[in-house]
Parts: C-alpha cells; structure tokens; sequence
C-alpha cells in the first residue's frame, strides 16, 4: 500500500493586504495566471513522490476563495489523475466571508472540496474594522449559514487579543462562534509581526493588541467555553466537534508527508529514510519563471539532519493531545530524550506519559514553547 500524502496549494493573492498580515500574499492580479504553473508543479512532485494516496488537499493563501471554480476543478482533477485520492480525502477550502457566492461555492462543492474554512476572525463590526477585513458581522453570519448548507464540514478562524478587546467582548464573540453551529473553530492570538503595518503604528505608539497577561487570560476563557460547549481541543489553537478535526493540518503536527505548489509553499517528503524540505519560490512570477525554465517552482530542498527532523516531530507533535511517540523521537534523534527534564515536567503537571506517548496537558499547552525549548537543549 502507497504511503500518505496531503497536498497543500498556496494561492497568494487577496483583495487587500490586512494590516497585521505577514502571510506571503500580494494584492490580486488578474493578468497573473498561476493555474498553468501550480498544474506542471504538480506532475513534477508526483515525478518525486512516487505512487501515494492522497489523504487532504488544502487550499490555502492568500484568498483562495478568489479562485474561480474552474480552477479550483482543474487542480484537483490533476491531483487525481497524478496520485490516488483517498475515497475518505479531505478538500479543504479557505475563504473569506466576503466572498461568499451561492453558485461558486455549490461549484467547488460539486468539484469535490468538502471543508470550507472561513476567515469571520470576530462577530463585532468594530474589531473587523480595526483589524482590516472587508465583512462584517452580518455577512460573516450569513456566509457561514450558506457554508453550512452547502460544505459537510465548516470551520472558522478567530483572533484574539486585539487591541480594546475585554472579557464581555471575547465572551460575545466565542458564544456566537458557538450559536452558528461549526464543526471547528481555530482561535489565533493577533501577533504583530515585523513588517506588517500594525507593526509600523506601534513603533509610532500607536498600540495594535493587549498585553501578554490579558491574551493568556483570554486564551483561558476560550479553551474552558469551548471545551464546555463540546468541542475537543485537540490542538493548542484548535478545537473541533467529533470526527471533524482537520486531517491536513494533523499531517503537519504528526510529522506525516505532504506537498506544497504555489509561490512561497513550504512541504515535507520522506524517501528511503530521509526527510527533505522544500520552500517554492516567492513570488508569484518567479515562481511561474521556474517552472518554465526548470520544471518546478522550488527555491530550495534540503535533506534535514536527524537532530532537524526529531526537534520538528517534536515541536509540532506537542502541539496535538496525541502527542509524540517518545520510540519514534528516539529513533529519529539517535538519542534519548532528557529523563530528568521531563520527570520534572510531568510531576509539575505540564506533560503526560503514558506508555509510548508523551504528550502536553492543558496546563502544559500554554507553555508550550518553554517546554519544547528545555527538552531540545
Ligand atoms: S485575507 Fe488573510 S491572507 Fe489575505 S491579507 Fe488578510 S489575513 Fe492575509
């Protein structure tokens, strides 16, 4: 039996750059045409990969919801006739609530995308604002609504921690997300990354998100609100109803196999023993470039040494309630992990053992990086 394989697909363009964005994303272009590209980069990994069932394929970005169900049909047909689809294949969609458009998303559903993933990010219209995003409540509510009656599976993102947020805001946000009915809500600290323009205003002063404490606490409040409407958190961002878990982005905390067409996409690929990863290029016209010149859009590829590959399996394995089978660390590391460090870890209650399993408990998830950094020292 062909062994696993998600498939990610970047598409870089939105209709405008939100100002805490560091995404690799430009503004939309229509005289770009990636779709020529992204279909020959495809028959060059499965030149690589070899014969693999395909588990997921996600499209990602960007907006993809920009695509015209066209080409979001010839993608997939292409992946089909390179590779086996998993009868059980997840196709996932991201797509921005201002998109939604009944004919379009009944024609990605009939081309076989079965998630759809929506950007609502708050259900109040002055945070949407600040934060950039071109919907509102209204229509982030009825978007999910026709999602939900045209996908089996809806998920929707969150943000949290923006500036003038309080208690009674992320209750009233975190109980309507609940209200629609979702399968799946990943929630996202906002985080301002160098280069973004809410970067830019606040070394003006001009302060874009709450204090470290305050985002902690709401972290809190959100896993306890969720968990106690039912969803499992099964993932330190993400919280999901039964048997609706996002396979693709599980293939990335496991450590499993996948590859990533567009410009920008990164992907992983295990062959006889070793792991490479790879990095396309950037820009959406050197990407193109490449592929015309080379076959493929690659920047790099690069086999991983043992001590790269354990410390990622590592430090996304934590990330999921699964967690990591301390064998398989072992065996990839050549080395054992620090007895000592992790006895502490598990007495203070921040990590679980049970038999092969290591894995995070909720305390330990909120300090996460901490850990993953004193056992990798
Ligand atoms: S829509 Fe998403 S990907 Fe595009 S700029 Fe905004 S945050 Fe970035």
């Amino acid at each position: 039996m062909s062994e696993g394989l998600a498939i990610y697909v970047h598409w870089p363009f939105c209709s405008r750059i939100c100002p805490y964005c560091d995404f690799n994303v430009y503004k939309q272009k229509d005289e770009i045409n990636l779709i020529p590209a992204i279909l020959t980069d495809l028959s060059f990994w499965r030149e690589w990969t070899g014969p693999r069932s395909v588990t997921s394929i996600h499209f990602g970005g960007g907006t993809p919801s920009l695509m015209s169900s066209e080409d979001i049909y010839s993608v997939i047909s292409r992946i089909k006739s390179l590779w086996n689809l998993k009868l059980s294949c997840e196709i996932t969609l991201e797509a921005n609530p201002i998109d939604m458009n009944k004919e379009r998303w009944e024609a990605y559903a009939k081309s076989g995308v079965n998630r759809l993933s929506l950007g609502v990010q708050s259900f109040y219209d002055v945070a949407l604002k600040n934060l950039g995003r071109d919907h509102n409540s209204v229509q982030a509510k009825r978007s999910i609504e026709l999602a939900k009656n045209t996908f089996p599976s809806v998920s929707i993102d969150l943000i949290f921690g923006w500036k003038g947020q309080d208690e009674l805001l992320l209750h009233n946000d975190i109980t309507e997300a609940i209200k629609t009915g979702v399968d799946h809500i990943s929630t996202y600290q906002l985080t301002i990354e160098e280069g973004t323009a809410f970067h830019k205003s606040e070394i003006r002063g001009n302060k874009k998100s709450v204090t470290a404490d305050q985002s902690a606490d709401f972290y809190d409040t959100i896993v306890e609100k969720l968990i106690s409407a039912g969803f499992e958190h099964y993932e330190v961002s993400n919280f999901a109803k039964l048997s609706h878990q996002s396979q693709h982005n599980l293939t990335y905390w496991k450590g499993l196999d996948y590859v990533g067409v567009g410009p920008g996409a990164h992907g992983r690929v295990t062959l006889h023993n070793s792991r490479y990863s790879t990095i396309s290029k950037m820009r959406p016209q050197d990407y193109m470039q490449n592929i015309e010149l080379m076959g493929h859009g690659l920047e790099t590829r690069e086999k991983l040494s043992p001590q790269e590959w354990s410390s990622e399996y590592i430090i996304m394995g934590l990330r999921v309630d699964n967690g990591i089978s301390i064998q398989k660390y072992e065996a990839l590391s050549g080395q054992s992990l620090p007895k000592q460090k992790i006895n502490n870890f598990v007495d203070n209650g921040f990590l679980l053992i049970e038999g092969d399993k290591l894995s995070t408990s909720r305390k330990g998830r909120n300090v996460l990086d901490h850990i993953t950094r004193e056992i990798l020292i």
